[in-house]
């Protein structure tokens, strides 16, 4: 494999260069068409900007479904790599490259190997830093049809390189997203009793919404609710009328994550009234947990060598959700130990990780196609 592991290393420096954000995908997903089709890989799009691969084996057996997210995020890159983002505002600060060249180096060996029976899918999917992702539309234009197994991985920094983790059960967080809309009136900033001042009304918001996790849920139920961004007003010497507030909601118990909008209402309209404010609340439900099948990991488990480890669930969420409600399967992270966490503009990954995770991939698919 050793020359699959320089070419993954090339295709993913390549498109660390060239990051596209979630549905804009076009030159990713023509570059990971054309490297297929190079391959022997049968291929066909999905969607507009994905990718589906094929290997087919002669006889009748099993079908593993390999994904890979192939988006980037909108943050303009300082990491100061060679290879750095060549499209300002655009990086890959998640680490999807890396999942996009594993993914293409699993699939060029499984097709030097041939795929002796069963199928192997390649899922280079669209869309997935971005509520309502792209791993629906994936799923509505047939990927998952007849799959008995999926799998996918995560590149993770703050898991250290060597490390590789594939949890039974609960393992990533439902991830929803919510808009705030505070109405007050505008007004002179030395004359506030004239005004509604939503700037006030919106700080003290932000304060009472950590309430929901700290007082109002079960301290045992894990949960976040996490205010992403703050708008209102241009000047100084302005009270604005109106300010806008993004947010996430984080959960893996049903019940609390229908709570969660509930109780941001309850707030956020007795916080408004008590400024003479109103308040509007648009919440979205996005991506459901990532709940691994406990077969499909112990088969993934049985593959990893000396790197598995035990970490705890985590808060942050991924549409592969969305795969394990068609089929059993397992979501793993490949440890890539970096300094800085992801989103972060100065990410980076420990490279030596794509080995293990484009070996993951073809060992994975290997064993259950048996
Ligand atoms: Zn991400
Ligand atoms: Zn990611």
């Amino acid at each position: 494999m050793a020359g699959v592991e320089e070419d993954v290393v090339a295709w993913r420096r390549h498109l660390h260069r060239h990051p596209e954000v979630s549905f804009e995908e076009h030159e990713t997903s023509a570059f990971v068409a054309q490297t297929l089709a190079e391959l022997g890989v049968e291929v066909s799009r999905p969607t507009e900007t994905s990718v589906l691969g094929r290997l087919r084996g002669d006889g009748d057996g099993p079908v593993v479904a390999l994904r890979a997210d192939i988006d980037a995020l909108p943050i303009q890159e300082e990491s100061g790599v060679d290879f750095a983002s060549e499209r300002p505002g655009a990086m890959h600060a998640c680490g999807h490259d890396g999942h996009t060249a594993m993914l293409l180096g699993a699939a060029k060996t499984l097709a030097a190997d041939g795929v002796p029976r069963g199928e192997v899918r390649f899922i280079f999917q669209h869309g997935e830093e971005l509520a309502p992702g792209g791993a629906r539309d994936m799923i509505a234009a047939g990927v998952m049809e007849g799959v008995d197994f999926v799998y996918g991985c995560h590149l993770w920094t703050p898991l250290e390189y060597g490390k590789v983790a594939a949890v039974p059960g609960d393992w990533m967080a439902a991830a929803d997203f919510f808009e705030i809309t505070i109405t007050g009136r505008g007004g002179h900033a030395g004359l506030p009793h004239t005004a509604v001042d939503t700037v006030a009304c919106a700080a003290e918001l932000v304060g009472s919404l950590q309430h929901i996790v700290a007082r109002r849920i079960d301290p045992l139920q894990p949960a976040v609710v996490t205010i992403g961004s703050i708008h209102a007003g241009d000047a100084p010497n302005v009270i604005p009328g109106e300010a806008r507030l993004t947010g996430t909601a984080r959960s893996f118990d049903p019940d609390v994550r229908s709570l969660i909008p509930k109780l941001i209402e309850e707030i956020g309209h007795g916080v408004s009234a008590a400024h003479g404010a109103s308040f509007e609340l648009r919440f979205v439900y996005g991506y459901k947990p990532v709940v691994n099948d406990p077969v499909a990991t112990e088969l993934v488990r049985s593959v990893v060598r000396d790197e598995l480890v035990e970490p705890d669930p985590i808060m942050g969420g991924d549409d592969f959700s969305a795969y394990l409600a068609e089929a059993p399967g397992c979501y793993a992270f490949v440890g890539a130990g970096g300094p800085f966490p992801h989103h972060h503009p100065r990410f980076v990954i420990d490279e030596r990780a794509l080995a293990i995770g484009t070996r993951l991939h073809v060992d994975v698919a290997n064993k259950v196609l048996g």
